[in-house]
C-alpha cells in the first residue's frame, strides 16, 4: 500500500501546468459503483451519471504505436493497440445484462494548432485533445507509448493507466464526453527501464479497467485483504471476487487463474448502471439476473447515518468443495451514502466549496445499495483502504475516513453492542430489494452532525489512476 500523498502533489502540480483544462469536472460524488452521481442543480439528483446508451459510445484511437522501445523502435504498433481496444471495449459490451455499446468512430481527429500528426506523443498535444475532450467533441484513447507523458504527468512509473470523464451534462445527467490513456511503457518488452513489464494479458485488465471508468465506473473493494499477501500471487478465491475495478493491480491477471475477465462486482455495477432490458439474442434483463440489498450504516446511536462505510455482501459457501470458496468468489459491494454528497460545503469539517455532484437529501448519508445475483449472503462493514485515495479513491469519501465503528457483520439483533462476528443471512430474489439491512455500528465516537459530511479535505479531483504494485522480487530489489 502506498499513501498517495507525494504523488498527488506532483499530479496536482504537474496537471495544473499541463492540462490546463483538464479538470472539468471537479469535486466528484464517487461512489463503489457510479463514477458520479447527481446533485440538486446537477442532473439528477442521487442518480447515476450515464452515457446516454440509445446509440453506441463513439471513441476514438490515437494514430501512435501502443508501444516503443527506449530506441524508439516500436514494440506493440498501433494497428495492435486499436485492435485491443476494440476488443477490451466489448469485455464490457458483451455482459449480457448491460445495455452500454461502444462504436470505433476512427481516428482522434485534429485539433489544430495544438494537434495535427494524428499520434498524441507530446503534452501540447495531449492537452489540445484533452481539451477537444472537454468541449465534449470526441471521445480519445490515447496510447503513451514510451511513457513520456505518464512521467511528464505523474512522476510515477507505476501508473498504468487513466481515465478521465471530460464533460457531463448538468440537464441532462449524462455522460457527454470522455477518455482514457495507456501507458505503454509496460508493454515494451524490457522491465528494466525504470518501470515493470506487464504480461499482454495483466495490461489488457488496464484496458478493460479504465475503460470501466470510461463508461462511468468507480472503484470497488472487495477482498481487500489480498493486499496482506505477496503480489501476482493470489488465491484463486481471492482473485476470483476481486473486482477489475479494485484501484490497483495487485494479483495476477485473472486470465491467468483461468477466470472471466470480469469479477460479479464488475459484471453488477455495468448493469446496474446501464440495465439491459430486452432479451434478445445475447441478452438478460438485468431484473431477470439480479436482486439488491439496501440498507443503511449507521453510528452507535442508532440515528445518525455513517458514510464512507465499505459494504460487503459475500455469498454464504454452498460446502461443495469443488467450487471453490464462494463467500470470497461471489461477492459484491458499496460504500455506504454513495449516492449523498461527498461534499455538502459546509466548513466543520472541509475548506473545500460544496460539491455539485450527489444528492443533499440527508435520508441517504449512509445508504447503501448492493446489486446481486439471486442467493443468500452475509453483509459486512469495513474501512475503504486509507491507501485508496485520490486517483485511487472508493466512494464518496475522499480521501477515506477509517470506520467508524468496529469491522462488523449485519444480523437480525443489531446494536451497538452485538457481537462484531455474529452474522444473519439475507436472501436475494431477482428483481427485488431486501430492505432494512441496516448496520449499527459499534463503539462510534460521537457521531457527526445530521447534515455533514464525514469528509476532512478534497484536493482537485484528479483523473482517476491504475498503478502497479511492486512484485516481491522488487520489493527485495529495492
Ligand atoms: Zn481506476
Amino acid at each position: 500500500m502506498r499513501r498517495g500523498f507525494s504523488l498527488t502533489a506532483l499530479l496536482r502540480a504537474t496537471l495544473a501546468a499541463a492540462l490546463t483544462t483538464a479538470l472539468v469536472v471537479p469535486f466528484p460524488a464517487r461512489a463503489g459503483g457510479p463514477l458520479y452521481v447527481g446533485g440538486p442543480n446537477f442532473g439528477v439528483d442521487g442518480q447515476f451519471l450515464t452515457w446516454d446508451v440509445s446509440t453506441p459510445v463513439p471513441y476514438r484511437i490515437d494514430g501512435g504505436p501502443l508501444s516503443s522501445k527506449p530506441d524508439g523502435t516500436i514494440a506493440i504498433d498501433n494497428a495492435t493497440g486499436a485492435t485491443r481496444v476494440n476488443s477490451m471495449f466489448l469485455n464490457w459490451e458483451n455482459v449480457p445484462t448491460a445495455s452500454i455499446r461502444f462504436s470505433n468512430a476512427g481516428a482522434i481527429q485534429n485539433v489544430p494548432p495544438g494537434f495535427t500528426d494524428g499520434d498524441v506523443d507530446t503534452v501540447t498535444e495531449l492537452n489540445a485533445v484533452k481539451g477537444d475532450c472537454n468541449a465534449g467533441n470526441q471521445n480519445p484513447i490515447i496510447f503513451d507509448a514510451n511513457g513520456a507523458l505518464f512521467n511528464l504527468l505523474f512522476g510515477d512509473p507505476r501508473v498504468l493507466g487513466f481515465a478521465s470523464i471530460c464533460k457531463l451534462d448538468s440537464s441532462t445527467g449524462r455522460i457527454v464526453s470522455a477518455m482514457a490513456v495507456l501507458n505503454g511503457i509496460f508493454q515494451d518488452g524490457i522491465s528494466s527501464r525504470n518501470n515493470y513489464e506487464l504480461t499482454t494479458a495483466e495490461f489488457d485488465e488496464v484496458f478493460i479497467h479504465e475503460f470501466g471508468h470510461f463508461a462511468g465506473l468507480d472503484h470497488s473493494q472487495i477482498n481487500v485483504d489480498v493486499l496482506k499477501g505477496q503480489p501476482n500471487s493470489c488465491s484463486s478465491d481471492d482473485l476470483a471476487g476481486l473486482p477489475l475495478m479494485f484501484p490497483i493491480l495487485f494479483c495476477q491477471a485473472r486470465s491467468a487463474a483461468s477466470l472471466p475477465v470480469l469479477a460479479p462486482d464488475d459484471l453488477a455495477w455495468i448493469s446496474h448502471l446501464y440495465p439491459e432490458t430486452g432479451s434478445g439474442a445475447g441478452q438478460t434483463p438485468f431484473n431477470a439476473a439480479y436482486g439488491t440489498i439496501r440498507g443503511a450504516v449507521f453510528f452507535s446511536d442508532g440515528i445518525s447515518q455513517a458514510q464512507g462505510v465499505n459494504v460487503v455482501a459475500r455469498r454464504i459457501s454452498d460446502g461443495n468443495a469443488l467450487n471453490g470458496d464462494e463467500t470470497r468468489r461471489i461477492a459484491f459491494s458499496a460504500v455506504s451514502g454513495y449516492r449523498f454528497t461527498g461534499r455538502p460545503g459546509q466548513s466543520v469539517t472541509t475548506n473545500s466549496p460544496p460539491s455539485k455532484f450527489g444528492s443533499r437529501d440527508s435520508h441517504l448519508i449512509g445508504v447503501y445499495e448492493i446489486p446481486v445475483t439471486p442467493g443468500t449472503y452475509t453483509v459486512q462493514v469495513e474501512s475503504v483502504n486509507s491507501g485508496f485515495a485520490f486517483g485511487s479513491s472508493v466512494g464518496p469519501v475522499d480521501p477515506p475516513i477509517p470506520n467508524p465503528g468496529l469491522d462488523e457483520y449485519w444480523n437480525t439483533a443489531e446494536s451497538a453492542t452485538d457481537s462484531p462476528t455474529a452474522s444473519s443471512t439475507v436472501t436475494a430474489t431477482a428483481g427485488q430489494t431486501v430492505g432494512n439491512i441496516d448496520i449499527i455500528l459499534n463503539g462510534t465516537p460521537k457521531r457527526f452532525d445530521a447534515f455533514e459530511s464525514a469528509e476532512l479535505w478534497q484536493p482537485d479531483a484528479p483523473p482517476l489512476w491504475l498503478r502497479r504494485e511492486k512484485s516481491a522480487q522488487e520489493l527485495l530489489a529495492a
